[in-house]
């Protein structure tokens, strides 16, 4: 079953009738799974890990045809990733139906000076529960993904996003993408910021995971780009065996509560 974005990628060349309409790639033949050329695909390694918090996407009309589209790596990675493309006059019902389901707690992901500031919360998402279910709402990103002109239009002008909390990150990293830099130090990927994210929900190992997969990723985009072979056993390969390899949440301090209430100890 194809993740959600390769279905919206779908839908959008179905509707173009341009399967080269893809913006800023080569010309050639891809991998349906991973958009790379056949001889660089990376579906071997697509990790696929259940998390207790989820990502949204809202994506610009281009932005799925794009190959450097890193939306595309999280929806490869967290299972509950939802996406949609967006437009100014309409919305898609399931989104609405999405932001109102009460299993989970929505947070528009947008730096806080462009939000009143009461809506504006910094690492205030709730901490995971791994000793079951019930015990809150998992946290849904909001990621808004596009051309940082296009996210700012989809902050302002989108009002079922009115009401909810604006999580403003403060990375202290220097982003490793080297596929579109903005020149802005503070810039960040999607996959990125969906990795700060998911490490502020408590799911560390989902968070390494992107990080490396996206290392993965840029390396067989740009050997694919510069007609150069996969270095197999390479530094981002090795990240990635190390996130995958270590235990579920060993970095959470969080343990059950006491079993008088019911709960197992
Ligand atoms: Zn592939």
């Amino acid at each position: 079953m194809p993740h959600a974005v390769a279905l919206l990628r779908a839908a959008r060349l179905a509707r173009s009738g341009n399967p080269f309409l893809a913006h800023g790639g080569f010309k050639r033949e891809r991998c349906e799974g991973c958009r790379l050329a056949p001889s660089h695909c990376m579906c071997a390694l697509h990790p696929s890990m259940d998390t207790r918090a989820g990502v949204c996407l809202l994506m610009s009309y281009k932005e799925p045809l794009k190959p450097s589209n890193t939306g595309w790596l999280i929806a490869d990675v967290v299972a509950d990733t939802f996406a949609f493309g967006w437009a100014r006059t309409e919305t898609d019902p399931a989104l609405l139906a999405l932001l109102s389901d009460p299993q989970w707690q929505p947070f528009v992901v947008f730096p806080g000076q462009y939000a009143a500031p009461e809506r504006v919360v910094v690492h205030a998402v709730p901490p995971p529960a791994p000793w079951g279910e019930g015990t809150g709402r998992r946290p849904l990103f909001i990621l808004l993904d596009g051309t940082w002109a296009e996210a700012r239009k989809m902050f302002g002008r989108s009002p079922y996003l009115d009401a909810l909390p604006v999580l403003s990150l403060q990375p202290d990293q220097v982003s490793q993408y080297q596929l579109r830099r903005s020149g802005r130090g503070d810039h960040f990927c999607t996959s990125e910021v969906a990795a700060l994210c998911m490490d502020l929900a408590g799911e560390h190992r989902t968070a390494q995971t992107l990080d490396a997969y996206l290392s993965v990723f840029t390396h067989h985009y740009l050997c694919a780009k510069n007609q150069q072979p996969v270095e197999w056993e390479g530094v981002a390969y090795s990240r990635l065996r190390a996130a995958l390899a270590r235990p579920e949440r060993p970095g959470s301090q969080l343990r059950p509560p006491p079993a008088t209430d019911g709960l197992p100890a």
